[in-house]
């Protein structure tokens, strides 16, 4: 296998008795895939240290510092412990850290298996909304079970295992909130590892959090980039396209000219480019929804709009109508 280094790319294929693993290429390098039959997410390594899983909400960040890892994100309700199952077979350490990008659930879902025993850190504005979740999410375990339960994945049995632990682990309403809230901007080592954690206001909600790991020159940039994926507007959740443009702004600054790994909240891993792409999207579409407005134009004919440009976009049938009509009614409401 082809990956930046060996001994770590050996130490993941072995943890997996019936894996294998392939070289890829993402973007402009090359990277290793660890294509295991028997895991449930699928797993990527970035770099020597970072592993992305993807499946089943936001795609999380695995960091593996000397003696204990860090995850980023927990995707899915009820699919919490297989991911921590997972991460640590894939980087052999304990996890010990969880922290969350922002409060949706498809990247929070999963910390009812964190909370216990880790220390789980979302910034400040994060809280309150995740503890507000907790009802929503308790349901979130049985929904998983149906979807899992229709798979054919050799991980199926496994992954039923998990749930159903998830299930029986006596939760409560307060079992996803995070121990920790944080502040604009941190600086934290953790297994020796350093991260530098950003805040820089409102952009895909009023809680993002950027996450940068130097030493790796990796960093998760949370649902403020979906790579190739109709962007979600959330107004109820802090949404502000104006701020999510200066987001994108600062991870441009942050990247230099540097070809960092970009770990987007959804799409596959990217760079620079990405973001770049993001920010000139979320001002074509501002522009475009503020004539609209302007114009008088309907918000049942704007989100009837082709917008062939982004015809290669994801999941259009369930996003497009949510970017659009958030963007609109964004335009409406600064109109007035
Ligand atoms: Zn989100």
């Amino acid at each position: 296998m082809s990956g930046s280094n060996p001994d770590v790319s050996r130490r993941t294929f072995l943890g997996f008795s019936a894996g294998v693993a392939i070289a890829c290429c993402a973007g402009n390098r090359a990277r290793a895939m660890v294509r295991a039959d028997s895991t449930w997410f699928v797993w990527t390594q970035l770099s020597p240290r970072c592993w992305m899983a993807q499946g089943e909400g936001g795609n999380v960040l695995v960091i593996a510092g000397d003696s204990e890892a860090i995850v980023i994100d927990a995707k899915n309700a009820g699919f919490g412990n297989t991911l921590r199952r997972e991460a640590e077979t894939v980087c052999g350490k304990p996890i010990k850290t969880l922290i969350n990008t922002h409060h949706h659930g498809d990247h929070v879902g999963g910390n009812c298996s964190f909370t216990k025993d880790c220390a789980v850190m979302a910034h400040r504005n994060a809280l309150p909304r995740i503890a507000g979740q907790g009802e929503r999410l308790m349901g979130g375990a049985k929904s998983a079970a149906a979807l899992v339960g229709k798979s054919e994945k050799p991980a199926k049995d496994a992954v039923l295992k998990d749930i159903g632990l998830v299930e029986s682990a006596g939760l409560t309403k307060v079992s996803w909130t995070p121990t920790k809230g944080l502040g604009d901007s941190e600086q934290l080592t953790i297994g020796g590892v350093a991260l530098e954690l950003m805040h820089v206001g409102s952009g895909h909600t009023d809680n993002d959090l950027i996450i940068v790991v130097p030493s790796e020159n990796v960093m998760h940039g949370g649902d403020l980039l979906f790579n190739r994926t109709w962007p979600v507007i959330d107004l109820p959740g802090g949404s502000d396209t104006a701020g999510w443009v200066s987001g994108c702004e600062r991870i441009l600054e942050l990247c230099g000219e540097k070809k960092m790994i970009i770990v987007p909240g959804h799409g596959d891993v990217g760079d620079r480019e990405m973001a770049q792409r993001q920010r000139q999207m979320l001002i074509a579409l501002r522009a475009k929804a503020q004539a609209a407005v302007k114009a008088g134009e309907s918000r049942e004919d704007f989100l009837k709009r082709p917008f062939a440009e982004y015809s290669d976009y994801q999941r259009a049938d369930v996003l497009k109508p949510r970017t659009l009509g958030g963007v609109f009614d964004e335009a409406m409401k600064a109109g007035k």
